[in-house]
């Protein structure tokens, strides 16, 4: 079976790969979908080194049916079914986050797609292993879902982690969104659903062409372009008046966007930091604790951003829809990362 393959930092061959082989405790999902996600263009530019031992398969964001059962695997799974993985590989089942079932914040996980083999091609494997003690990496799809729109899930599940559990977004709220590729789309989203009373979207003039549509779809009250603003503290005060921006999610990453954000957040207010940059920051982190502003990392979901967002999803009000630009087959993977890259589409869906 053809794959793209992470071979080295900024390395990546679309090449025959063996396609894996059922033990007694694994499941062998075929893949019908999966998403191109900001992370997978930082592995295929070379911006971030490979999360694990090269070469493995690319794609985290993957959705398909059962192929395979082992003997040994919960027979609540058969083949057929619909799934969508939640694209951890491993974890070490024990610790304090494994505990509590947040499997994405422990220090022993594997994310598929990123340190070991993805989606990214016909066949992958769910090790038995991590089926032992997490049954709910792999979620069914509801009827009403497409494979497409189910990889979606995944930022999905990380906006509403960052806009509603973590960022503890209150109905009538102001949300600032700083960055529209997928997960500041799904952060804009989840602000929506959460009942933020304003949301302000901010992007590049780049993001006009395509994505600036999709957030006002999404519920983005106002967009802004940081390029074509001169003072973006002030221009946000100004939209959201006395009350002041109550959370910002920063889902771009770049060093000066927290100093920016900690200036138009109000006191007591929020910032989620969703978005990677290695550049240091040279700035005073002062004004944070003088208005006593809480900054919070933030890495992925865990249960009950998925079972919240397919709930959702499935009910209609979640639309995981409108943001996929286009579905290319998976021998296209360029065509697909250069259209992310250059900002000319929201989500590419590659379809092996
Ligand atoms: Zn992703
Ligand atoms: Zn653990």
């Amino acid at each position: 079976m053809k794959a793209v393959v992470l071979c080295g930092k900024g390395q990546v061959e679309y090449r025959e790969v063996e396609k894996p082989v059922c033990g007694d405790d694994d499941i062998i999902l075929e893949v019908k979908a999966c998403g191109i996600c900001g992370s997978d263009l930082h592995f295929y530019y070379g911006r971030m080194d490979p999360l694990g031992p090269v070469p493995f398969t690319m794609g985290h964001e993957f959705a398909g049916v059962i192929a395979e059962v082992g003997k040994n695997v919960d027979p609540c799974w058969k083949s057929g079914d619909r799934v969508v993985s939640e694209n951890t590989g491993d974890a070490c089942g024990t610790c304090a986050a494994c505990s509590k079932g947040d499997f994405v914040a422990c220090a022993h996980r594997e994310t598929m797609g990123c340190s070991m083999d993805g989606g990214f091609t016909s066949y992958v494997k769910i090790p038995g292993k991590l089926l032992k003690f997490y049954k709910n990496c792999l979620w069914r799809i509801p009827e009403n879902i497409s494979f497409q729109e189910a990889t979606l899930m995944d930022p999905a599940a990380n906006g509403y982690n960052a806009v509603i559990q973590q960022g503890g977004l209150k109905a009538g709220e102001i949300v600032v969104v700083y960055g529209v590729g997928a997960l500041g789309l799904m952060s804009i989203a989840a602000a929506n659903l959460g009942g933020a009373s304003k949301i302000i979207a901010i992007g590049m003039h780049s993001d006009r062409k395509s994505r600036e549509a999709v957030a006002r779809k999404y519920g983005a009250t106002h967009f802004l372009a940081s390029d074509e603003e001169d003072d973006m503290v002030k221009k946000v005060w100004e939209i959201a008046g006395e009350d002041g921006v109550a959370l910002t999610i920063d889902a771009a990453g770049h060093p000066s966007i927290t100093e920016t954000a900690i200036r138009f957040t109000r006191n007591e207010g929020a910032i989620v930091r969703i978005g990677m940059s290695s550049l240091p920051y040279n700035c005073s982190l002062d004004s944070f604790a003088m208005k006593n502003i809480r900054i919070m990392g933030h890495m992925g979901y865990n249960q009950e951003s998925w079972r919240n967002c397919l709930a959702l999803a499935e009910c209609g009000k979640l639309d995981l829809k409108s943001i996929i630009s286009c579905e290319l087959p998976l021998e296209e993977y360029h065509k697909g990362f250069e259209m992310s890259r250059k900002q000319e589409a929201a989500k590419v869906i590659l379809i092996p």
